[in-house]
Order: C-alpha cells, then structure tokens, then sequence
C-alpha cells in the first residue's frame, strides 16, 4: 500500500479559498472509494474534484493536466463507477464488451494507464487490458478475445488489431485521449481520425493534454461537444514544486559537469533527457566508461528492453536513466528527485513535458539544464514561456573553462549566491499544512514532512578517480559530441 500523501481533513476550505473535499463528497461506490483508500489517497487532487462530478453527469471533459496531477484516476474512477452496473462474473466474452477505450501515444503511458484502472477495479468484477507494439501480437489477440470492458492502447496496434478483426469497437461509450499533444507530436493523429472514424458515433468524449497547441484545439473542437474544460495549472506552465537550475557551460564540458552533479549531489535517481536516440545510447555508455551506473530508454529499444530499464530504474538499481523525449513521456516515477536536461529541448513545451516528470504527487523536485553558447536560444524560448528567467548556477572553474574557446561564463551578477559545487534549490515552496490551493498543481498538504531519500554515492563500475582529473582532465575525444 502506498502510504498516505494528502492527509488533510475534508471540507476545509483551501488556501485558495475554494472546498475541500474527501472522496465520500464525490459521491463514488463503496467498491471505489475502498480502492482509493487501499492506495493511501485520502482526498482527491484538483483534478479529480473537477473532472469526476462531470464525467460521472456523461459530460464531454477537456482536461488541460500534465501527468502527475492524479488525471489518471481522475478519469479513471468516474469511468469504472459508470461501468459497474453492468460489471459481471460471466465467463462469456459476450458480457464483457469493450466499452471504454483510452488511447496514449507510448506503450509505459498506456501500461501505467491500464495498471491504475486494474488498481482502482480492484473490488469491481471488470477486465481490462492493454496493447501496444513491439511484443507478440498474439497473446493480445486471446485477451480480447475473451472479453474486456476497458481497452487501453497506442492508436498503431489497436489499428493492427482492428485490421486483424480481433478487436470490436461497436460497443464503445467512453473514448479518452490521453497527452493529445504528444499525440500530435508523434504523428498519431491521422491513426486517431482512422479510429475515430470507427466507433460509435454517440460516446462520450475525454480529452487530456498538458499543452493546447493549435492543433490539439482543432481536434478537441472536433471531438467534443460542449465539453466543461478542466484546468488545474497555468496553461503551459509546470508544476510549483519543481525547482529550476540553469549551468551555463561549454558543450565539450558538459558529460564532466553531469558526472560532477551525479557525484557531488550524491543523486541516487535521475533522469537525464537528450534530443536523439544515438545520443542516449552513447551518454549511458560514456557514463558507464566514467564510472557511473547508467541505462538508455529510447523507441528503438526493443519494449522488453525499455521495461526492464525503467524497472531497474524505479527499484534504484540503475540511479541514470538517459531519455528521449518520446521515450519518457507518461513515465510514472514516483518521488523521481532529479531530471538533468543534458540537451535543451527545441521546443518549450517539451521542457513542460521533461520536468513534469519530477516535483510529483507533491514532493519537490530538481530540473537542471546544461545549457551550451549554441543552445541559448532554446533557454529563451523556455523562460518565455515560464515567463521568468531561470536562475544560474555556475560550473565549477575547471568546467567552465574549455580548451576549445573562450570562457563561457556568465556575467557575475546572474550567478547564483550559492556555493558552485553543491547548489541548492533556490525555492522549494512547501504546502500550507492548513490550507490547500485548487489553482495549483496536486500538492498534498502532507508534502512538506515529505524529503527525498538520503543522499548516497553513485555506484561505481571502477575505483573512483580524483575528481580534478573528471573536472579538467579528460582526453577531448572522450567528450560528448553531437
Ligand atoms: P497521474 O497524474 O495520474 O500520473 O498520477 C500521479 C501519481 O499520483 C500516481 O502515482 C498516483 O498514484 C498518485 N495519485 C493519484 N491520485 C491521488 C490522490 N488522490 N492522492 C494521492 N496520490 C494520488
């Protein structure tokens, strides 16, 4: 049992002044409601409070969340209790047609989805499953086969399936779009028009998305009708939790800086994002060859691979996970301290997504970027978004300096007040044990008691090196390069 994060009596009023409830007020079956109970969840999140009553009144939702604001149970318990009079023991497949069907644009999305509704059915005689590709088809085709009410999928192999004939979307009520702009990011939405074009035409719609670019818009106008528009965070921005440190430093510096990071910060468990997969693959091989434990998850890793990556990860055998954008998106970690952006994303919106995987079920997190003269541009691009400058830190002396240019170093007066080597976070806000604010995003009140595991050394492949050989030393082919 996951212990308990929000502890708060209900119905007090917030910091925001807006009411706090417990589950009870939400007026979910006792099958529910024990579900929650055993996963320690003593009140809803903003998002539950908001989306459960609509969906519950078969409302079309918008839901304008990034992935660890509780969304998922947000949708997932209003879904469950409008499917329980119909639940049943039957062993006939024809009892169990598919009624719900949520889509996600990765396979980790969609088996921590189909996990969740399985946790949340726990007391509800209801069958669930997921498919994606990239494993045995086969398998997947018998589970349908037998009968499920609640289908969660990646819209490629649910096409595989629907051209296969081993998949029936006549019964189909309840759609939800999981990250719509991921969606849209990975070029599914033509996959999702096709399915669209499928089902019943009279089903009640939920969409989901941390950003609303145009064309997540358009399609939202498409799907829904007079959807109630769920917001629990600024529009684009990300949660208050998390605390942002920017390292100006040359990019021939940066693999040093990281493993100085890892090192001195004493990070048992992090997240580091690059821009492409050959990137990733060699980052956790040069990190491994300076001595620090590291795996790869990108798409072309085969999904047993990427499963056993993410476990290796979550259970603290592996404290670096090098990341693609696309790979970690939907990634559930619970209580993940650190994200490094190791490269700046092009796009700000995927800064969102990255960081959105630490400051969680309101414990405080840690985003740091490393960001090279060339990628300036991208920071820009971030901090206008945010609408505020990040604040810097600098590198220690020996990494700012590089051998191939000019000192990179940023003016004095931006530079951070704390000590270079081990800076802290410069604002971690903690939540009012008293009060609770519905604007923000899902912060248990019990979050401040809340702190991450003690800090302890990376493992180390080898004996440790004195750290000025790691800060300065290096041959430069050793150095990343892009
Ligand atoms: P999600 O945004 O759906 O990915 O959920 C993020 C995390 O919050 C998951 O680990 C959930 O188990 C957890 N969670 C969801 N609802 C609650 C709640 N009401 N109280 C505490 N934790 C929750």
């Amino acid at each position: 049992m996951t212990p308990a994060r929000n502890a708060a009596p209900p119905h007090q009023p917030g910091a925001s002044g807006e009411v706090r409830m417990s589950f009870n007020a939400l007026d979910l079956i006792p099958e529910l409601t024990r579900a929650v109970a055993d996963q320690g969840y003593l009140e809803p999140t903003p998002i539950q409070v908001k989306g459960i009553p609509p969906i519950l009144q078969r409302r079309d939702v918008m839901g304008c969340a990034q992935t660890g604001t509780g969304k998922t149970a947000g949708f997932a318990l209003p879904l469950l209790q409008l499917l329980a009079p119909q639940a049943n023991t039957s062993l006939s497949p024809a009892r169990h047609p598919l009624r719900v069907l949520v889509l996600t644009p990765t396979r980790e999305l969609a088996a921590q989805v189909e996990e969740s509704f399985r946790t949340y059915a726990k007391y509800l005689p209801l069958r669930s499953a997921v498919v994606f590709g990239g494993v045995d088809i086969g398998p997947q085709m018998k589970q349908l086969h037998s009968g499920v009410e609640i289908l969660v999928a990646t819209p490629g192999r649910l096409l595989d399936h629907l051209h296969q004939k081993t998949l029936n979307l006549s019964r189909v009520e309840f759609l939800v779009l999981d990250e719509a702009d991921r969606m849209l990011d990975m070029g599914f939405i033509p996959d999702i028009k096709r399915i669209l074009a499928v089902l019943p035409p009279k089903r009640q719609n939920m969409l989901f998305s941390a950003t609303f670019p145009e064309e997540v818009r358009r399609l939202a106008k498409d799907l829904l009708h007079s959807p109630v528009t769920i917001e629990v965070a600024p529009r684009n921005a990300p949660a208050d939790l998390v605390t942002h440190l920017v390292y100006p430093v040359p990019l021939l510096r940066k693999r040093a800086l990281l493993v100085h990071l890892i090192r001195s910060r004493g990070m048992r468990q992090v997240l580091v994002f690059v821009r492409m997969k050959r990137d990733a693959n060699r980052l956790a091989r040069q990190l491994q060859h300076d001595g620090v434990v590291a795996k790869e998850i990108h798409s072309d890793r085969t999904q047993a691979e990427r499963m056993q990556a993410l476990e290796d990860f979550k259970q603290g055998k592996v404290p670096v996970l090098v990341a693609t954008d696309i790979a970690a998106r939907g990634l559930d970690i619970e209580e993940l301290p650190f994200v490094i952006n190791y490269e700046l994303p092009h796009t700000p919106e995927d800064y969102v997504h990255r960081i959105g995987r630490t400051g969680r079920a309101g414990l405080p997190g840690e985003a740091i970027s490393l960001v090279s003269p060339d990628e300036m541009k991208f920071l820009e691009d971030v901090e206008r978004m945010l609408k505020r400058k990040l604040p810097r830190a600098s590198a220690p002396e020996s990494l700012s300096e590089s051998r191939h240019g000019p000192r990179a170093r940023e003016p004095r007066a931006e530079r951070g007040a704390r000590h270079a080597h081990a800076p802290r976070p410069q604002h971690v806000p903690k939540p009012s044990p008293s009060g609770f604010d519905f604007t923000k995003p899902y912060e248990p009140a019990a979050a401040g008691a809340a702190s991450h595991p003690p800090a302890a050394p990376v493992a180390h492949r080898r004996p440790h090196r004195p750290t000025a050989a790691l800060l300065g030393g290096g041959p430069a082919k050793r150095e990343p390069h892009k």
